[in-house]
């Protein structure tokens, strides 16, 4: 019997027993594989990961992008199977074997049912998870997979395509040509495979371009024959469930779906252009959600501020930042540490943009349904010990907060480019600023970077005047290896794939309070705060460049 993976790892001396135990705790709670969860948790490399196992349980690697892989080989794992345990089949051994790609070869439940179901003895290859991942889109793209999407999201597609409002601009095609549900279906798979944030829809004169937002960026992917434009809109009518009478109008809707078994919330915006409508498709990942705190990626001093910060009964915790979606999943995870059968979590949102479970996820401003200040109306006289509001730029919104904050806890989100301008839009509001100040315990200040590539991940040299630009001392870094993505077909050609988010926590000292109170302008709270030990943002994104996460032009980049 094989050992298992995570005591692998230790004997290679690949990570420390703490960083195994973290690992375990996340796999248990949120699943996946053991190896994701280290490698997402930076710990290790994907190619670290890949070397050590092949190195400890004597397997050797596969490179899937180098190799072409017959029908008939394919047919012998289903659809189901391969994306279940994440496998892909490689070629015949013999008569009785069969050779497989997995990213997790200890991962005997899966090698034994893969054994039963096809009958064939099991030789393992190992390859990363984004290599299989990649496999799966591109040898398993329809069939099953696919066919949840439409199941699970428009139970009633059929009643729809038989509104006779649904008119005749289909141009004599049926509404729900497949071509166009299975075209739109493997578009949303692929954007959830290669982790978008967004699809966009555009029609013009003579193409239909389509363009996902992959770590905070647009690219531009294969377009659909342009006589697919009506056919591809009415399909997402139907997914989404729009009001087919209302043309040529805006419109918003958003559905859950489960897509290889993984729950995705999404929205979807169209509007009118000149040539047909846009459509803009946001996506938000259940399995992108991390609800450990300490995956935050976030340095021992402002984590110990934080945990701080949300462990008292009452106060006002502030996340700012630029990114909503990133701002909201650092919030879900600080949520989520109230989520206990001992206490009343209630968290009102515009859009929900994750489930959880076990809080009381209230949504507003969806057609109109509850506005935000109704909700909170309502929730003043509840028992409650933890309330979240997605938005507290509103002045009535952020007054009502501080005196909720004064019996339990509160957890808002403000847009801002930073501590200061989170600081000035909080103090400079017709609100009880004493109040405020007695109230809020921290505010958490997050922006991101995009991470090197692990696939094109190579050393490089960097001057030393670059160093000192940066107010670096060189010597600080001096034996250190640096980075850099050279580009290949995963990233593509930027050297970086997905994102990092970095921090600046600022606890409220008495002395910030009494700073808030006198009026003292944000910037010198701020440098208060950096002379109590706030680690300014810039330096934590400096120090996850030391740790060969990011670069120099990507922090340049974030913070010019
Ligand atoms: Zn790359």
């Amino acid at each position: 019997m094989a050992r298992r993976l995570g005591e692998m790892l230790l004997a290679e001396g690949l990570i420390t027993e703490a960083q195994l135990k973290q690992a375990l705790t996340a796999q248990k709670k949120h699943g996946g594989k053991l190896g994701s969860h280290l490698v997402a948790m930076n710990y290790l490399t994907e190619d670290q990961l890949l070397t050590g196992i092949s190195r400890q349980l004597g397997i050797a690697r596969i490179d899937l992008g180098s190799v072409s892989i017959d029908q008939s080989t394919l047919n012998l794992i289903s659809s189901d199977m391969a994306y279940k345990y994440k496998v892909i089949p490689i070629g015949r051994e013999g008569k009785k074997g069969l050779t497989v790609a997995m990213s997790d070869p200890t991962d005997m439940i899966a090698i034994d049912d893969i054994r039963f179901r096809t009958g064939f003895d099991i030789h393992t290859l190992v390859a990363s998870e984004t290599a299989i991942d990649q496999a799966l889109m591109q040898y398993y793209p329809t069939s099953d997979a696919l066919g949840k999407l439409p199941v699970t999201t428009g139970g009633n597609v059929e009643v729809i395509v038989q509104d006779p409002l649904s008119d005749t601009s289909a141009g004599g095609h049926a509404p729900d040509d497949p071509p166009a549900a299975t075209l739109l279906n493997s578009v949303i798979l692929d954007a959830i495979l290669k982790g978008a944030s967004a699809i966009h829809i555009e029609p013009f004169e003579r193409k239909i371009r389509i363009r996902f937002r992959i770590d905070g960026v647009l690219h531009e992917e294969a377009s659909p024959p342009i006589r697919m434009r009506t056919e591809i809109q009415s399909r997402l009518e139907n997914l989404f469930k729009f009001d087919r009478a209302a043309r040529r109008q805006p419109k918003i809707s958003q559905i859950s779906a489960t897509i290889n078994d993984h729950p995705v919330r999404m929205m979807a915006q169209i509007y009118p252009t000149l040539y047909g409508d846009k459509i803009l498709i946001k996506i938000w990942n259940q399995n992108d959600l991390s609800l450990d705190i300490s995956q935050l990626g976030l340095q021992r001093k402002a984590f110990s501020d934080l945990s701080k910060a949300i462990s008292g009964h009452y106060g006002l915790i502030v996340f700012a930042g630029p990114h909503k979606t990133e701002k909201m999943r650092t919030y879900y995870s600080i949520l989520n540490t109230a989520n206990t059968e001992h206490q009343n979590v209630v968290s009102i949102e515009d859009p929900i943009e994750y489930y959880m479970e076990g809080v009381n996820q209230v949504e507003v401003n969806i057609k109109g349904a509850l506005s935000l200040p109704t909700a909170l109306q309502f929730l003043q006289d509840e028992d409650l010990d933890v309330i979240g509001i997605s938005d507290l730029s509103d002045t009535a919104i952020l007054g009502i907060a501080t005196h909720l904050a004064t019996r339990c806890r509160v957890y808002g989100l403000v847009g801002s480019h930073g501590t200061e301008d989170a600081l000035t839009q909080l103090m400079n509001r017709e609100i009880d600023i004493r109040l405020l100040a007695e109230t809020l315990k921290c505010v958490v200040t997050q922006a991101s970077v995009r991470k090197i590539c692990e696939h094109c991940k190579t050393p490089t040299e960097i001057e030393e005047d670059r160093f000192v630009r940066f107010g670096i001392d060189p010597q600080k870094l001096a034996g250190r290896t640096y980075y850099v993505g050279k580009g290949c077909d995963r990233c593509y050609h930027t050297g970086y794939r997905w994102r990092q988010p970095v921090f600046e926590v600022m606890p409220v000292s008495p002395r910030i309070a009494d700073m808030m109170i006198q009026g003292a302008p944000s910037h010198e709270i701020r440098m208060e705060a950096i002379k109590e030990g706030m680690r300014p943002i810039k330096e934590d994104a400096l120090l996850k460049f030391a740790r060969g996460i990011t670069t120099l032009d990507e922090i340049a980049k974030a913070f010019s």
